[in-house]
């Protein structure tokens, strides 16, 4: 299978309780798991994790629903500064920033609203941000067949920023540019630009 096939396949979740793993894991760190202000963390922290890692049990067909249009347009659709919220699968610790989405129309459009949501089925996952960038990519080219897409995420990283690895305000910027986006620099660009504004 490949990546783009199995970004889409909608996982079924083990019913395994991470409670009492996170009890352990506070056990283990010196902590007293009773303690007063620990006591409901475990459950707390397992509906977090559910949460933050919601984007592997969410089918794209639903959320776009009917939100494809047929309209006779060709041009570059943007939108710019999508937040998104990631975490990393190096050090399970946040990654954030945003995502500026491009395609270059063949008749079919999305509701623009619908892109933040495409954002959030693959950023809450265990990521990297490499491969996130690339799979909100191919995930609009597989849906709309346009002439092209580009992705470009900005992020900053909790596991950089928080261990001191680097400097807290240095940013990561991947980019992936599908179809005219890879092939014409004139496409690139105009997507570059428009993003820069
Ligand atoms: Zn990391």
């Amino acid at each position: 299978m490949n990546n783009r096939k199995r970004a889409a396949v909608v996982k079924e979740l083990p019913a395994k309780p991470i409670a009492p793993l996170v009890s352990g894991i506070l056990d283990a760190l010196g902590e007293n798991p009773e303690r007063e202000g620990l006591l409901r963390t475990p459950e707390r922290v397992e509906k977090a994790l559910h949460f933050l890692t919601s984007g592997y049990t969410q089918d794209i067909g639903k959320v776009v629903n009917g939100a494809v249009f047929n309209v006779k347009y060709d041009e570059m659709v943007i939108v710019k500064d999508i937040e998104f919220f990631s975490m990393c699968e190096h050090h399970m610790l946040p990654f954030y920033g945003k995502v500026h989405i491009a395609y270059l129309a063949r008749n079919k459009v999305i509701g623009l609203s619908k892109l933040p949501r495409l954002v959030d089925i693959f950023a809450r996952r265990l990521q990297i941000q490499e491969r996130m960038t690339q799979q909100i990519a191919e995930c609009i080219q597989e849906m709309l067949d346009p002439l092209g897409v580009g992705v470009i995420a900005e992020a900053q990283h909790f596991c950089m920023m928080m261990r001191g690895v680097e400097k807290q305000h240095s940013g990561t910027v991947t980019s992936a540019m599908l179809g005219a986006f890879r092939e014409s620099k004139e496409t690139r660009d105009e997507f570059l630009s428009l993003v820069r504004k």
